[in-house]
């Protein structure tokens, strides 16, 4: 079947047959426009497409309407699109400026027919500015009327989508593309392929943005990326990409343009280097692991034996057959984030690499990172002010802690419950 051809802005289209469009998110605060207006052009230049840029609230919205115009005057032509949670009215004020939104129908509004009231409403503005939207929902926060019904399952955010992309189709709304991220490799696909299904059955293929959420960062972020992304496109699915990584996201690019160039069979540009070699090997062999057409890795890439059982261990870890580290959950930060991420992250890894199997997700606020650690054991979360929350599952046990102090304080606390 054919997949809808949306089309953001004046040039890009995303669900073109042999285009996988490769995207990216500012980690700037949205109201520091000079150091997020650098960032983009920095990302542009790298390569991305489309650029996601936060938009928290309603203060925000101007800072989001100087950013485009400073990158229009300045030749960055490349669409944006504005990341919302929590706040229908900003998503409506935001339509008008951007060529995409994005919201999280899980937390648009608590009250779940006020959310599609409000929603119906965000169709008719976007039809009217030739907007496009994303419905990005995320397994972590997919709203309560849902879980009810189906559990936090892969069946549960395919549903969830469905019902969105239903009133789409009911309001005579066809500009949408569709996320279902999870930090689990193997939630992620299996949702994104029961919704590949689920929309072949209603006779609408909307297009598909892929990524594996929280992978935090280095190679495990990349092979993380890889293994969920690369398995989902191998079956045809997937139509625009993003790679998160706990970094500056500058460096997704490249790894996004393998993935983009590979699945779309074009020469990849990537040159010869240990990072090529990772991919190639998470891309040739994590998918067959991840979808149990195979069962063990063996590999033999030139670059040592330690490297070769160190990959294998990586890519095993992240097709979820064996785990052999922690299992490690980090946002990649975004206009929201309340501390140093990358620096906090890094201090956790040191303190619990030990900890074989267990859970722990590093997340950059407050406000939207507990509700998105969905399989955490543990958490750790930026407050602001220089002070973090530790989690048990979702629940806070420990608040307000400066943050020079929480890394002890997440080892002791774990330690003291073992
Ligand atoms: S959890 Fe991380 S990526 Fe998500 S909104 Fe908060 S800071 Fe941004």
């Amino acid at each position: 079947m054919e997949t809808l051809k949306v089309r953001i802005g004046n040039k890009l289209v995303i669900g073109e047959p042999g285009h996988i469009v490769v995207q990216t998110m500012c980690n700037t605060h949205t109201y520091d426009v000079d150091a997020t207006v650098e960032q983009c052009k920095a990302m542009a230049a790298a390569g991305a497409e489309l650029i996601r840029i936060t938009v928290p609230g309603m203060k925000d919205v101007p800072c989001i309407r100087e950013i485009k115009e400073r990158l229009r005057s300045d030749g960055i032509d490349t669409p944006l699109v504005a990341d919302i949670h929590f706040s229908s009215e900003t998503a409506m004020a935001v339509a008008g400026i951007v060529e995409k939104v994005r919201i999280n129908p899980g937390n648009f509004h608590p009250d779940h027919e006020v959310a599609r009231a409000r929603f119906q409403e965000l169709l008719g503005i976007c039809k009217q500015h030739g907007t496009a939207i994303r419905i990005g929902l995320n397994h972590g926060s997919l709203g309560k009327y849902i879980t009810e019904l189906y559990g936090n399952t892969p069946l549960a955010m395919a549903k969830a989508a469905m019902e969105w992309l239903q009133m789409c189709i009911d309001n005579d709304f066809l500009q949408v593309v569709v996320s279902l991220k999870s930090s689990n490799t193997v939630v992620m696909v299996e949702a994104y392929q029961i919704l590949h299904s689920l929309m072949e059955e209603s006779g609408v293929l909307f297009p598909m943005h892929l990524g594996v959420t929280e992978a935090g960062n280095g190679d495990s972020g990349r092979i993380k990326s890889c293994v969920g992304i690369a398995t989902l496109l191998e079956e045809g699915i997937g139509n625009t990409i993003r790679v998160s990584l706990t970094e500056d996201p500058v460096a997704e690019i490249p790894v996004a343009r393998y993935l983009a160039e590979r699945y779309s069979g074009r020469e990849i540009t990537m040159p010869a280097s240990r990072e090529r070699v990772i991919l190639d090997a998470a891309c040739s062999y994590g998918p067959d692991l991840l979808m149990r057409r195979r069962d063990s890795l063996s590999l033999n890439t030139g670059l040592g034996a330690e490297f070769d059982r160190y990959l294998e261990d990586e890519i095993m870890q992240a097709s979820r057959r064996r785990f052999y580290k922690p299992e490690y959950i980090a946002c990649p930060g975004c206009g929201r984030t309340m501390y140093n991420l990358q620096d906090a992250f890094e201090k956790v890894k040191a303190r619990t690499s030990h900890l074989k199997g267990m859970v722990i997700a590093v997340m950059g606020c407050i406000v939207n990172g507990p509700g998105e650690m969905a399989d955490a054991d543990w958490g750790y979360v930026g407050e602001g002010n220089g002070k973090v929350s530790i989690y048990k599952k979702n629940v806070p046990v420990l608040r307000h802690i400066p943050e020079d102090d929480a890394p002890d304080k997440l080892l002791e606390l774990i330690e003291s419950q073992q």
